[in-house]
């Protein structure tokens, strides 16, 4: 059977890309030949701000917009200036990324690259058949970043919150940020019975990004984001400021089980193989981990069923994500009580899945217990 393809990426988005531009680093795949098939390829927009934290040095340095070393935390009746030493709060913009992955990608004579819509694609067991808005492409193997939303929403098992949010990018006239300390959660703003905080991201003294944010299960309409923002900027003592530019977006919240949609040939990646962290939506950081997972496994396995393997995080996730979804109006309370009770660098050491069980015990005894065993017998008897 003659195949176009060893290997087809559809959609080049953050985790298409990040696995286009390892492949093409590595001389083991030096002769793999590769189709990218996004109608958007090759971007170079700044159509997201993308996040995390990390340890002072990488390789993310060179890209790197701005950065912080505190972080602060508040609701209604507490607040807390979070040092995170040796981490640092990162931020780059989605246009430095995509350029960097576009420079190495085209020098790889070995991908080709469309600028078709993805309509199907189907295993047979031998091979894949992505049929395109303009054809059909058939390939050993394929990568599939494109989220189908229905799915997700059409699946009662599971809690299902939207993190939704919208960010201006501001200049104040007068000097008002402090460009050491953005504001990781600011919760003392109206809940209107949700979980929404603001999020901020001082660049200069006269610069920052502002982002309302929820988690939630239904979308805001437009005037209420705007309104939230406008009147978190006059609470905060800033005048005047003009938008320069704005981003918006919608994450899913949930342990939907992304990995069973995989084949043998077939493996969903980024946020549609479930790459973003259920309870935070966070998912740059995991898409570099899973892409160095991923070229490892490709190295040495076949099938991608074997790819995926379900850990107790899950498991914290799906709780949280219950009690969250059942008790939206909690969510400041229960953030409140994690960062009130942890030291700051414990909280992300185990949003990134590295703590180890008596660390997470410790955690989880920092929420109040109640409603969490409420919500795991309610869960155990609805699973069992
Ligand atoms: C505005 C925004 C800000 C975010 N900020 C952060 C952050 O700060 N930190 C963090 O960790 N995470 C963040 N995330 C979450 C996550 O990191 C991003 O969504 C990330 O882009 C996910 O990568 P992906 O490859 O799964 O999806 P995408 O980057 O969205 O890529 C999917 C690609 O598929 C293409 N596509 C769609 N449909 C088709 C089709 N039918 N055929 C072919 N191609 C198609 C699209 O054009 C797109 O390029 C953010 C998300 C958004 C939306």
């Amino acid at each position: 059977m003659h195949l176009d393809y060893d290997y087809i990426i559809c959609g080049a988005g953050a985790s298409g890309l990040s696995l286009a531009t390892a492949l093409s680093l590595d001389p083991l795949f030096s002769k793999t030949k590769i189709l990218i098939i996004d109608p958007e390829f090759p971007k170079v927009v700044d159509d997201r701000t993308w996040c995390f934290w990390e340890e002072e040095q990488s390789s993310w340095d060179e890209m790197i917009f701005h950065s912080w070393n505190n972080v602060l935390f508040k609701s209604d009746n507490f607040s807390k200036k979070l040092s995170l030493n040796p981490l640092s709060y990162k931020m780059l913009k989605s246009k430095s990324r995509y350029k960097y992955s576009n420079q190495i990608i085209s020098k790889n004579l070995n991908i080709n690259s469309s600028n078709a819509k993805v309509l199907d694609v189907l295993d047979n067991g031998e091979y894949c058949q992505v049929k395109t808005s303009s054809g059909v492409y058939k390939s050993k193997k394929v990568f599939n970043s494109i989220l189908n939303w229905d799915l997700i929403n059409n699946t009662q098992k599971y809690p299902l919150l939207i993190q939704h949010f919208e960010g201006w990018f501001i200049e104040t006239e007068e000097d008002f940020f402090n460009t050491n300390e953005a504001t990781f959660m600011d919760f003392s703003i109206s809940q209107n019975s949700n979980t929404r905080f603001m999020y901020v991201l001082p660049f200069s003294k006269k610069e920052a990004l502002i982002e309302y944010t929820l988690f939630s299960d239904s979308l805001l309409n437009q005037k209420e984001y705007e309104n939230a923002l406008n009147e978190y900027l006059r609470g905060l003592g800033i005048g005047k400021f003009s938008i320069k530019s704005k981003e918006s977006g919608k994450i899913p919240m949930t342990v939907f089980p992304f990995e069973k949609q995989n084949s043998k040939n077939i493996l969903h990646i980024g946020t549609a193989g479930g790459w973003s962290k259920p309870s935070t939506g966070y998912t740059f950081k995991n898409i570099e981990r899973k892409t160095k997972a991923l070229v490892k496994f490709l190295k040495q396995k076949d099938n991608f069923v074997k790819f995926s393997k379900k850990t107790r995080f899950w498991y914290y996730d799906l709780i949280f994500l219950d009690v969250l979804f059942q008790n939206n109006h909690l969510g400041s309370e229960l953030f409140t009580q994690m960062f009130k009770n942890n030291n700051p660098n414990m909280i992300f050491k185990f949003l990134d899945e590295k703590t180890s069980f008596f660390e997470e015990i410790k955690i989880m005894l920092s929420f109040p217990n109640g409603i969490f065993i409420k919500t795991i017998l309610k869960r155990f008897f609805k699973i069992n």
